[in-house]
């Protein structure tokens, strides 16, 4: 008897010591609440994550930014009328991938640095000393703002010394994003390659496998790696494309220029979590829907609904990974953006976008090509999800509770039981 009760404690030890931790980041770039109604609206259906069981807002500033205060947002708060002049002044994706990550502020431009040049440490490299995976996937170049985010060092985002840390420091177990010199920004082929994106001598070495990553470039390649039953080492996917994976959800808003060999987001994540879901301790997984951003930049309201479908489409394929492989008390998917674009709002001056039937463009007006301060989205899913509205301690008189960025990067590091931020020395 005594035996048994010994084996059984035994197990139990092993059961707490040895559940994985995994927590499936997604960031819809420029994804404001109303990018995610507009789609909303247009398809007739809820997003999935509009379905995820905890809900806030939560605030991007950067140290340009300052601050967010909710009684200046609002012209007319009864009226839900913003103030998009003082919501002019707002982060950019480095400093808001930056707080994300670290769990501190910066100036706009800067990627894990104080506006002084310190380093800051990102969760992504403390779990990687822990011996957790680590993957980071984008739409956008993988060497774009957000995804060098999770653990890249420089004052000036999208600068070389970003990609060659990137691969050089092997944090990633998968990296994914847009970007070979071989292709153009709609994922036909170059005559000759253009090294806009990554320095010739880095991108050799990588065809070479002179880095640790095996790169894999198609997507046919990439489901092959999707159903790879135990994908070994580091994987570089860098798919066909030098700019976004131009690949669109709703045929009449479709490019003509982009190449149908495209994967989509969702392929792209299901083979980075294939490689990550390797590690028995378990993974941070980054996702992100970047080109969201670049159709608000253009104001072009069909591309974000079309880009916000492809992102949604990524975190259904994500829920129903976790409910094939993982479990809910395990993994937490967090959905959230870096900052909205656009200031995209209703044509009358309102905030929320107007509803005009399935398969119909909502009642929209973009106020701006910029990003704005307003709070974004927040969805939580997991049993864990619930322990971020410990941080919403205020109230916008329209938005409801709000966290901020860096509440995110603390509650994550809970979950792991990391102490975020980690000081500076
Ligand atoms: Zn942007």
């Amino acid at each position: 008897m005594k035996k048994i009760l010994l084996i059984i404690a035994v197990m139990m030890l092993a059961i707490n010591v040895f559940a994985a931790k995994n927590v499936i980041l997604m960031i819809g770039d420029g994804m404001g609440i109303n990018s995610v109604k507009m789609t909303n609206y247009y398809t007739g259906k809820e997003l999935v994550f509009q379905k995820f069981d905890t809900k806030c807002f939560a605030t991007t500033y950067s140290v340009n930014a300052k601050s967010y205060d909710s009684n200046k947002a609002w012209k007319d708060a009864s009226k839900n009328i913003p103030n998009w002049e003082y919501l002019s002044s707002c982060t950019d994706s480095a400093a808001a991938a930056t707080a994300l990550n670290s769990g501190l502020k910066t100036l706009n431009g800067v990627v894990n640095r104080s506006p002084e040049g310190k380093l800051y440490i990102t969760l992504a490299q403390v779990l990687k000393k822990l011996g957790y995976s680590i993957g980071d996937v984008t739409t956008v170049r993988w060497n774009d703002a957000t995804p060098s985010g999770v653990y890249a060092h420089s004052m000036a985002r999208g600068s070389n010394e970003i990609t060659y840390e990137m691969i050089n420091s092997k944090v990633a177990n998968v990296l994914s994003g847009a970007g070979t010199p071989v292709y153009d920004g709609y994922g036909n082929k170059r005559e000759t390659p253009v090294y806009d994106m990554i320095p010739k001598d880095l991108w050799d070495d990588l065809q070479n496998g002179k880095k640790d990553y095996k790169v894999i470039e198609t997507k046919k390649d990439i489901n092959v790696l999707a159903s790879s039953k135990n994908p070994k080492g580091n994987y570089l996917l860098s798919v066909p494309s030098s700019g976004d994976l131009a690949y669109t959800k709703v045929p009449e808003f479709a490019d003509p220029k982009a190449s149908k060999d495209l994967p989509t987001l969702a392929e792209i994540s299901l083979a980075a979590v294939n490689v990550v879901k390797e590690n028995p301790k378990g993974f941070y997984l980054m996702i992100e829907g970047g080109s969201i951003d670049h159709a608000n930049h253009a104001n072009n309201a069909k591309e974000c609904i079309n880009q916000t479908i492809s992102f949604n489409e990524a975190v259904s394929a994500m829920v129903d990974w976790v409910n094939k492989n993982s479990n809910w008390e395990d993994t937490v998917i967090i959905v959230t953006a870096d900052h909205e674009t656009g200031q995209l709002a209703n044509s009358n001056g309102t905030y929320y976008v107007g509803n005009n039937g399935k398969s119909k463009m909502p009642d929209y007006k973009y106020n701006s090509n910029g990003h704005s301060n307003i709070p974004v989205p927040v969805f939580v899913k997991g049993d864990f999800g619930k322990n971020i509205l410990k941080y919403a301690n205020n109230t916008d008189p329209v938005l409801g509770k709000y966290i901020d960025n860096t509440d995110i990067t603390k509650f994550m590091g809970e979950f792991y039981g990391v102490e975020m931020p980690v000081k500076l020395k």
